[in-house]
């Protein structure tokens, strides 16, 4: 897809804010500093559309990025960021797992998690709730343009061991080297066009 339009339209921070219309909307989860924001801005060619940070933890809103007026990115709040209260990671837990099973706007779910790294048990646990509500789920595998040859294959290997996830529904990506983005805008459009 050539992106002509990429605007933020909302930080929200309570479910009254979201935008009140039909667009598809494809929902991205993962670890602070997983890389969703640089994802964002490698899928739409912009450098600083969704800001990036070497800080996890530094979004506490839920992010609407609307995509040449067809579609939306909702970039969710990190999990697994130890600074935030226990009270702060609860408000948000219930945000986001009302978004995911009562938002009809919702089209796709990305989880990312770090391809360096085995997946965390927070993961592990997104993963498996995803699961058990058939929420249609891609795992991008980020920052793969940090690993050597042989540490990609066993980055792939490990995830669908300790996750039991179908191999199809795995992408490796890379904001680096833009792996990955074809097969994202691939998913994308077929999620929207549904
Ligand atoms: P977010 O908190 O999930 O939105 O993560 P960010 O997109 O802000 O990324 C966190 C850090 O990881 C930043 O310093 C990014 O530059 C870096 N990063 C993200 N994606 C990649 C990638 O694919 N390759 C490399 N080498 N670094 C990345």
């Amino acid at each position: 897809m050539k992106v002509n339009k990429a605007e933020i339209v909302i930080s929200a921070v309570s479910e009254k804010q979201y935008p009140n219309d039909a667009l598809p909307e494809i929902v991205l989860l993962g670890r602070s500093n997983v890389g969703k924001s640089s994802l964002i801005n490698t899928l739409i060619n912009r450098q600083h559309l969704a800001r990036t940070s070497s800080k996890p933890g530094k979004t506490q809103t839920m992010n609407f990025y609307q995509i040449n007026d067809i579609f939306r990115f909702v970039d969710m709040p990190g999990y697994g960021y130890a600074k935030v209260s226990r009270k702060e990671q609860q408000k948000w837990g219930q945000m986001i797992e009302n978004y995911l099973l009562n938002r009809e706007n919702l089209k796709g779910v990305f989880l990312l998690i770090d391809s360096r790294h085995d997946p965390t048990e927070d993961d592990e646990l997104m993963y498996n709730w995803l699961k058990y509500y058939h929420l249609p789920t891609h795992v991008i595998l980020t920052k793969f343009d940090k690993l050597s040859a042989s540490k990609k294959k066993k980055s792939v290997r490990q995830l669908l061991e300790i996750l039991n996830v179908e191999a199809d529904t795995v992408i490796p990506f890379s904001s680096v080297s833009k792996e990955g983005s074809e097969t994202c805008w691939q998913i994308i459009q077929s999620k929207i066009a549904d």
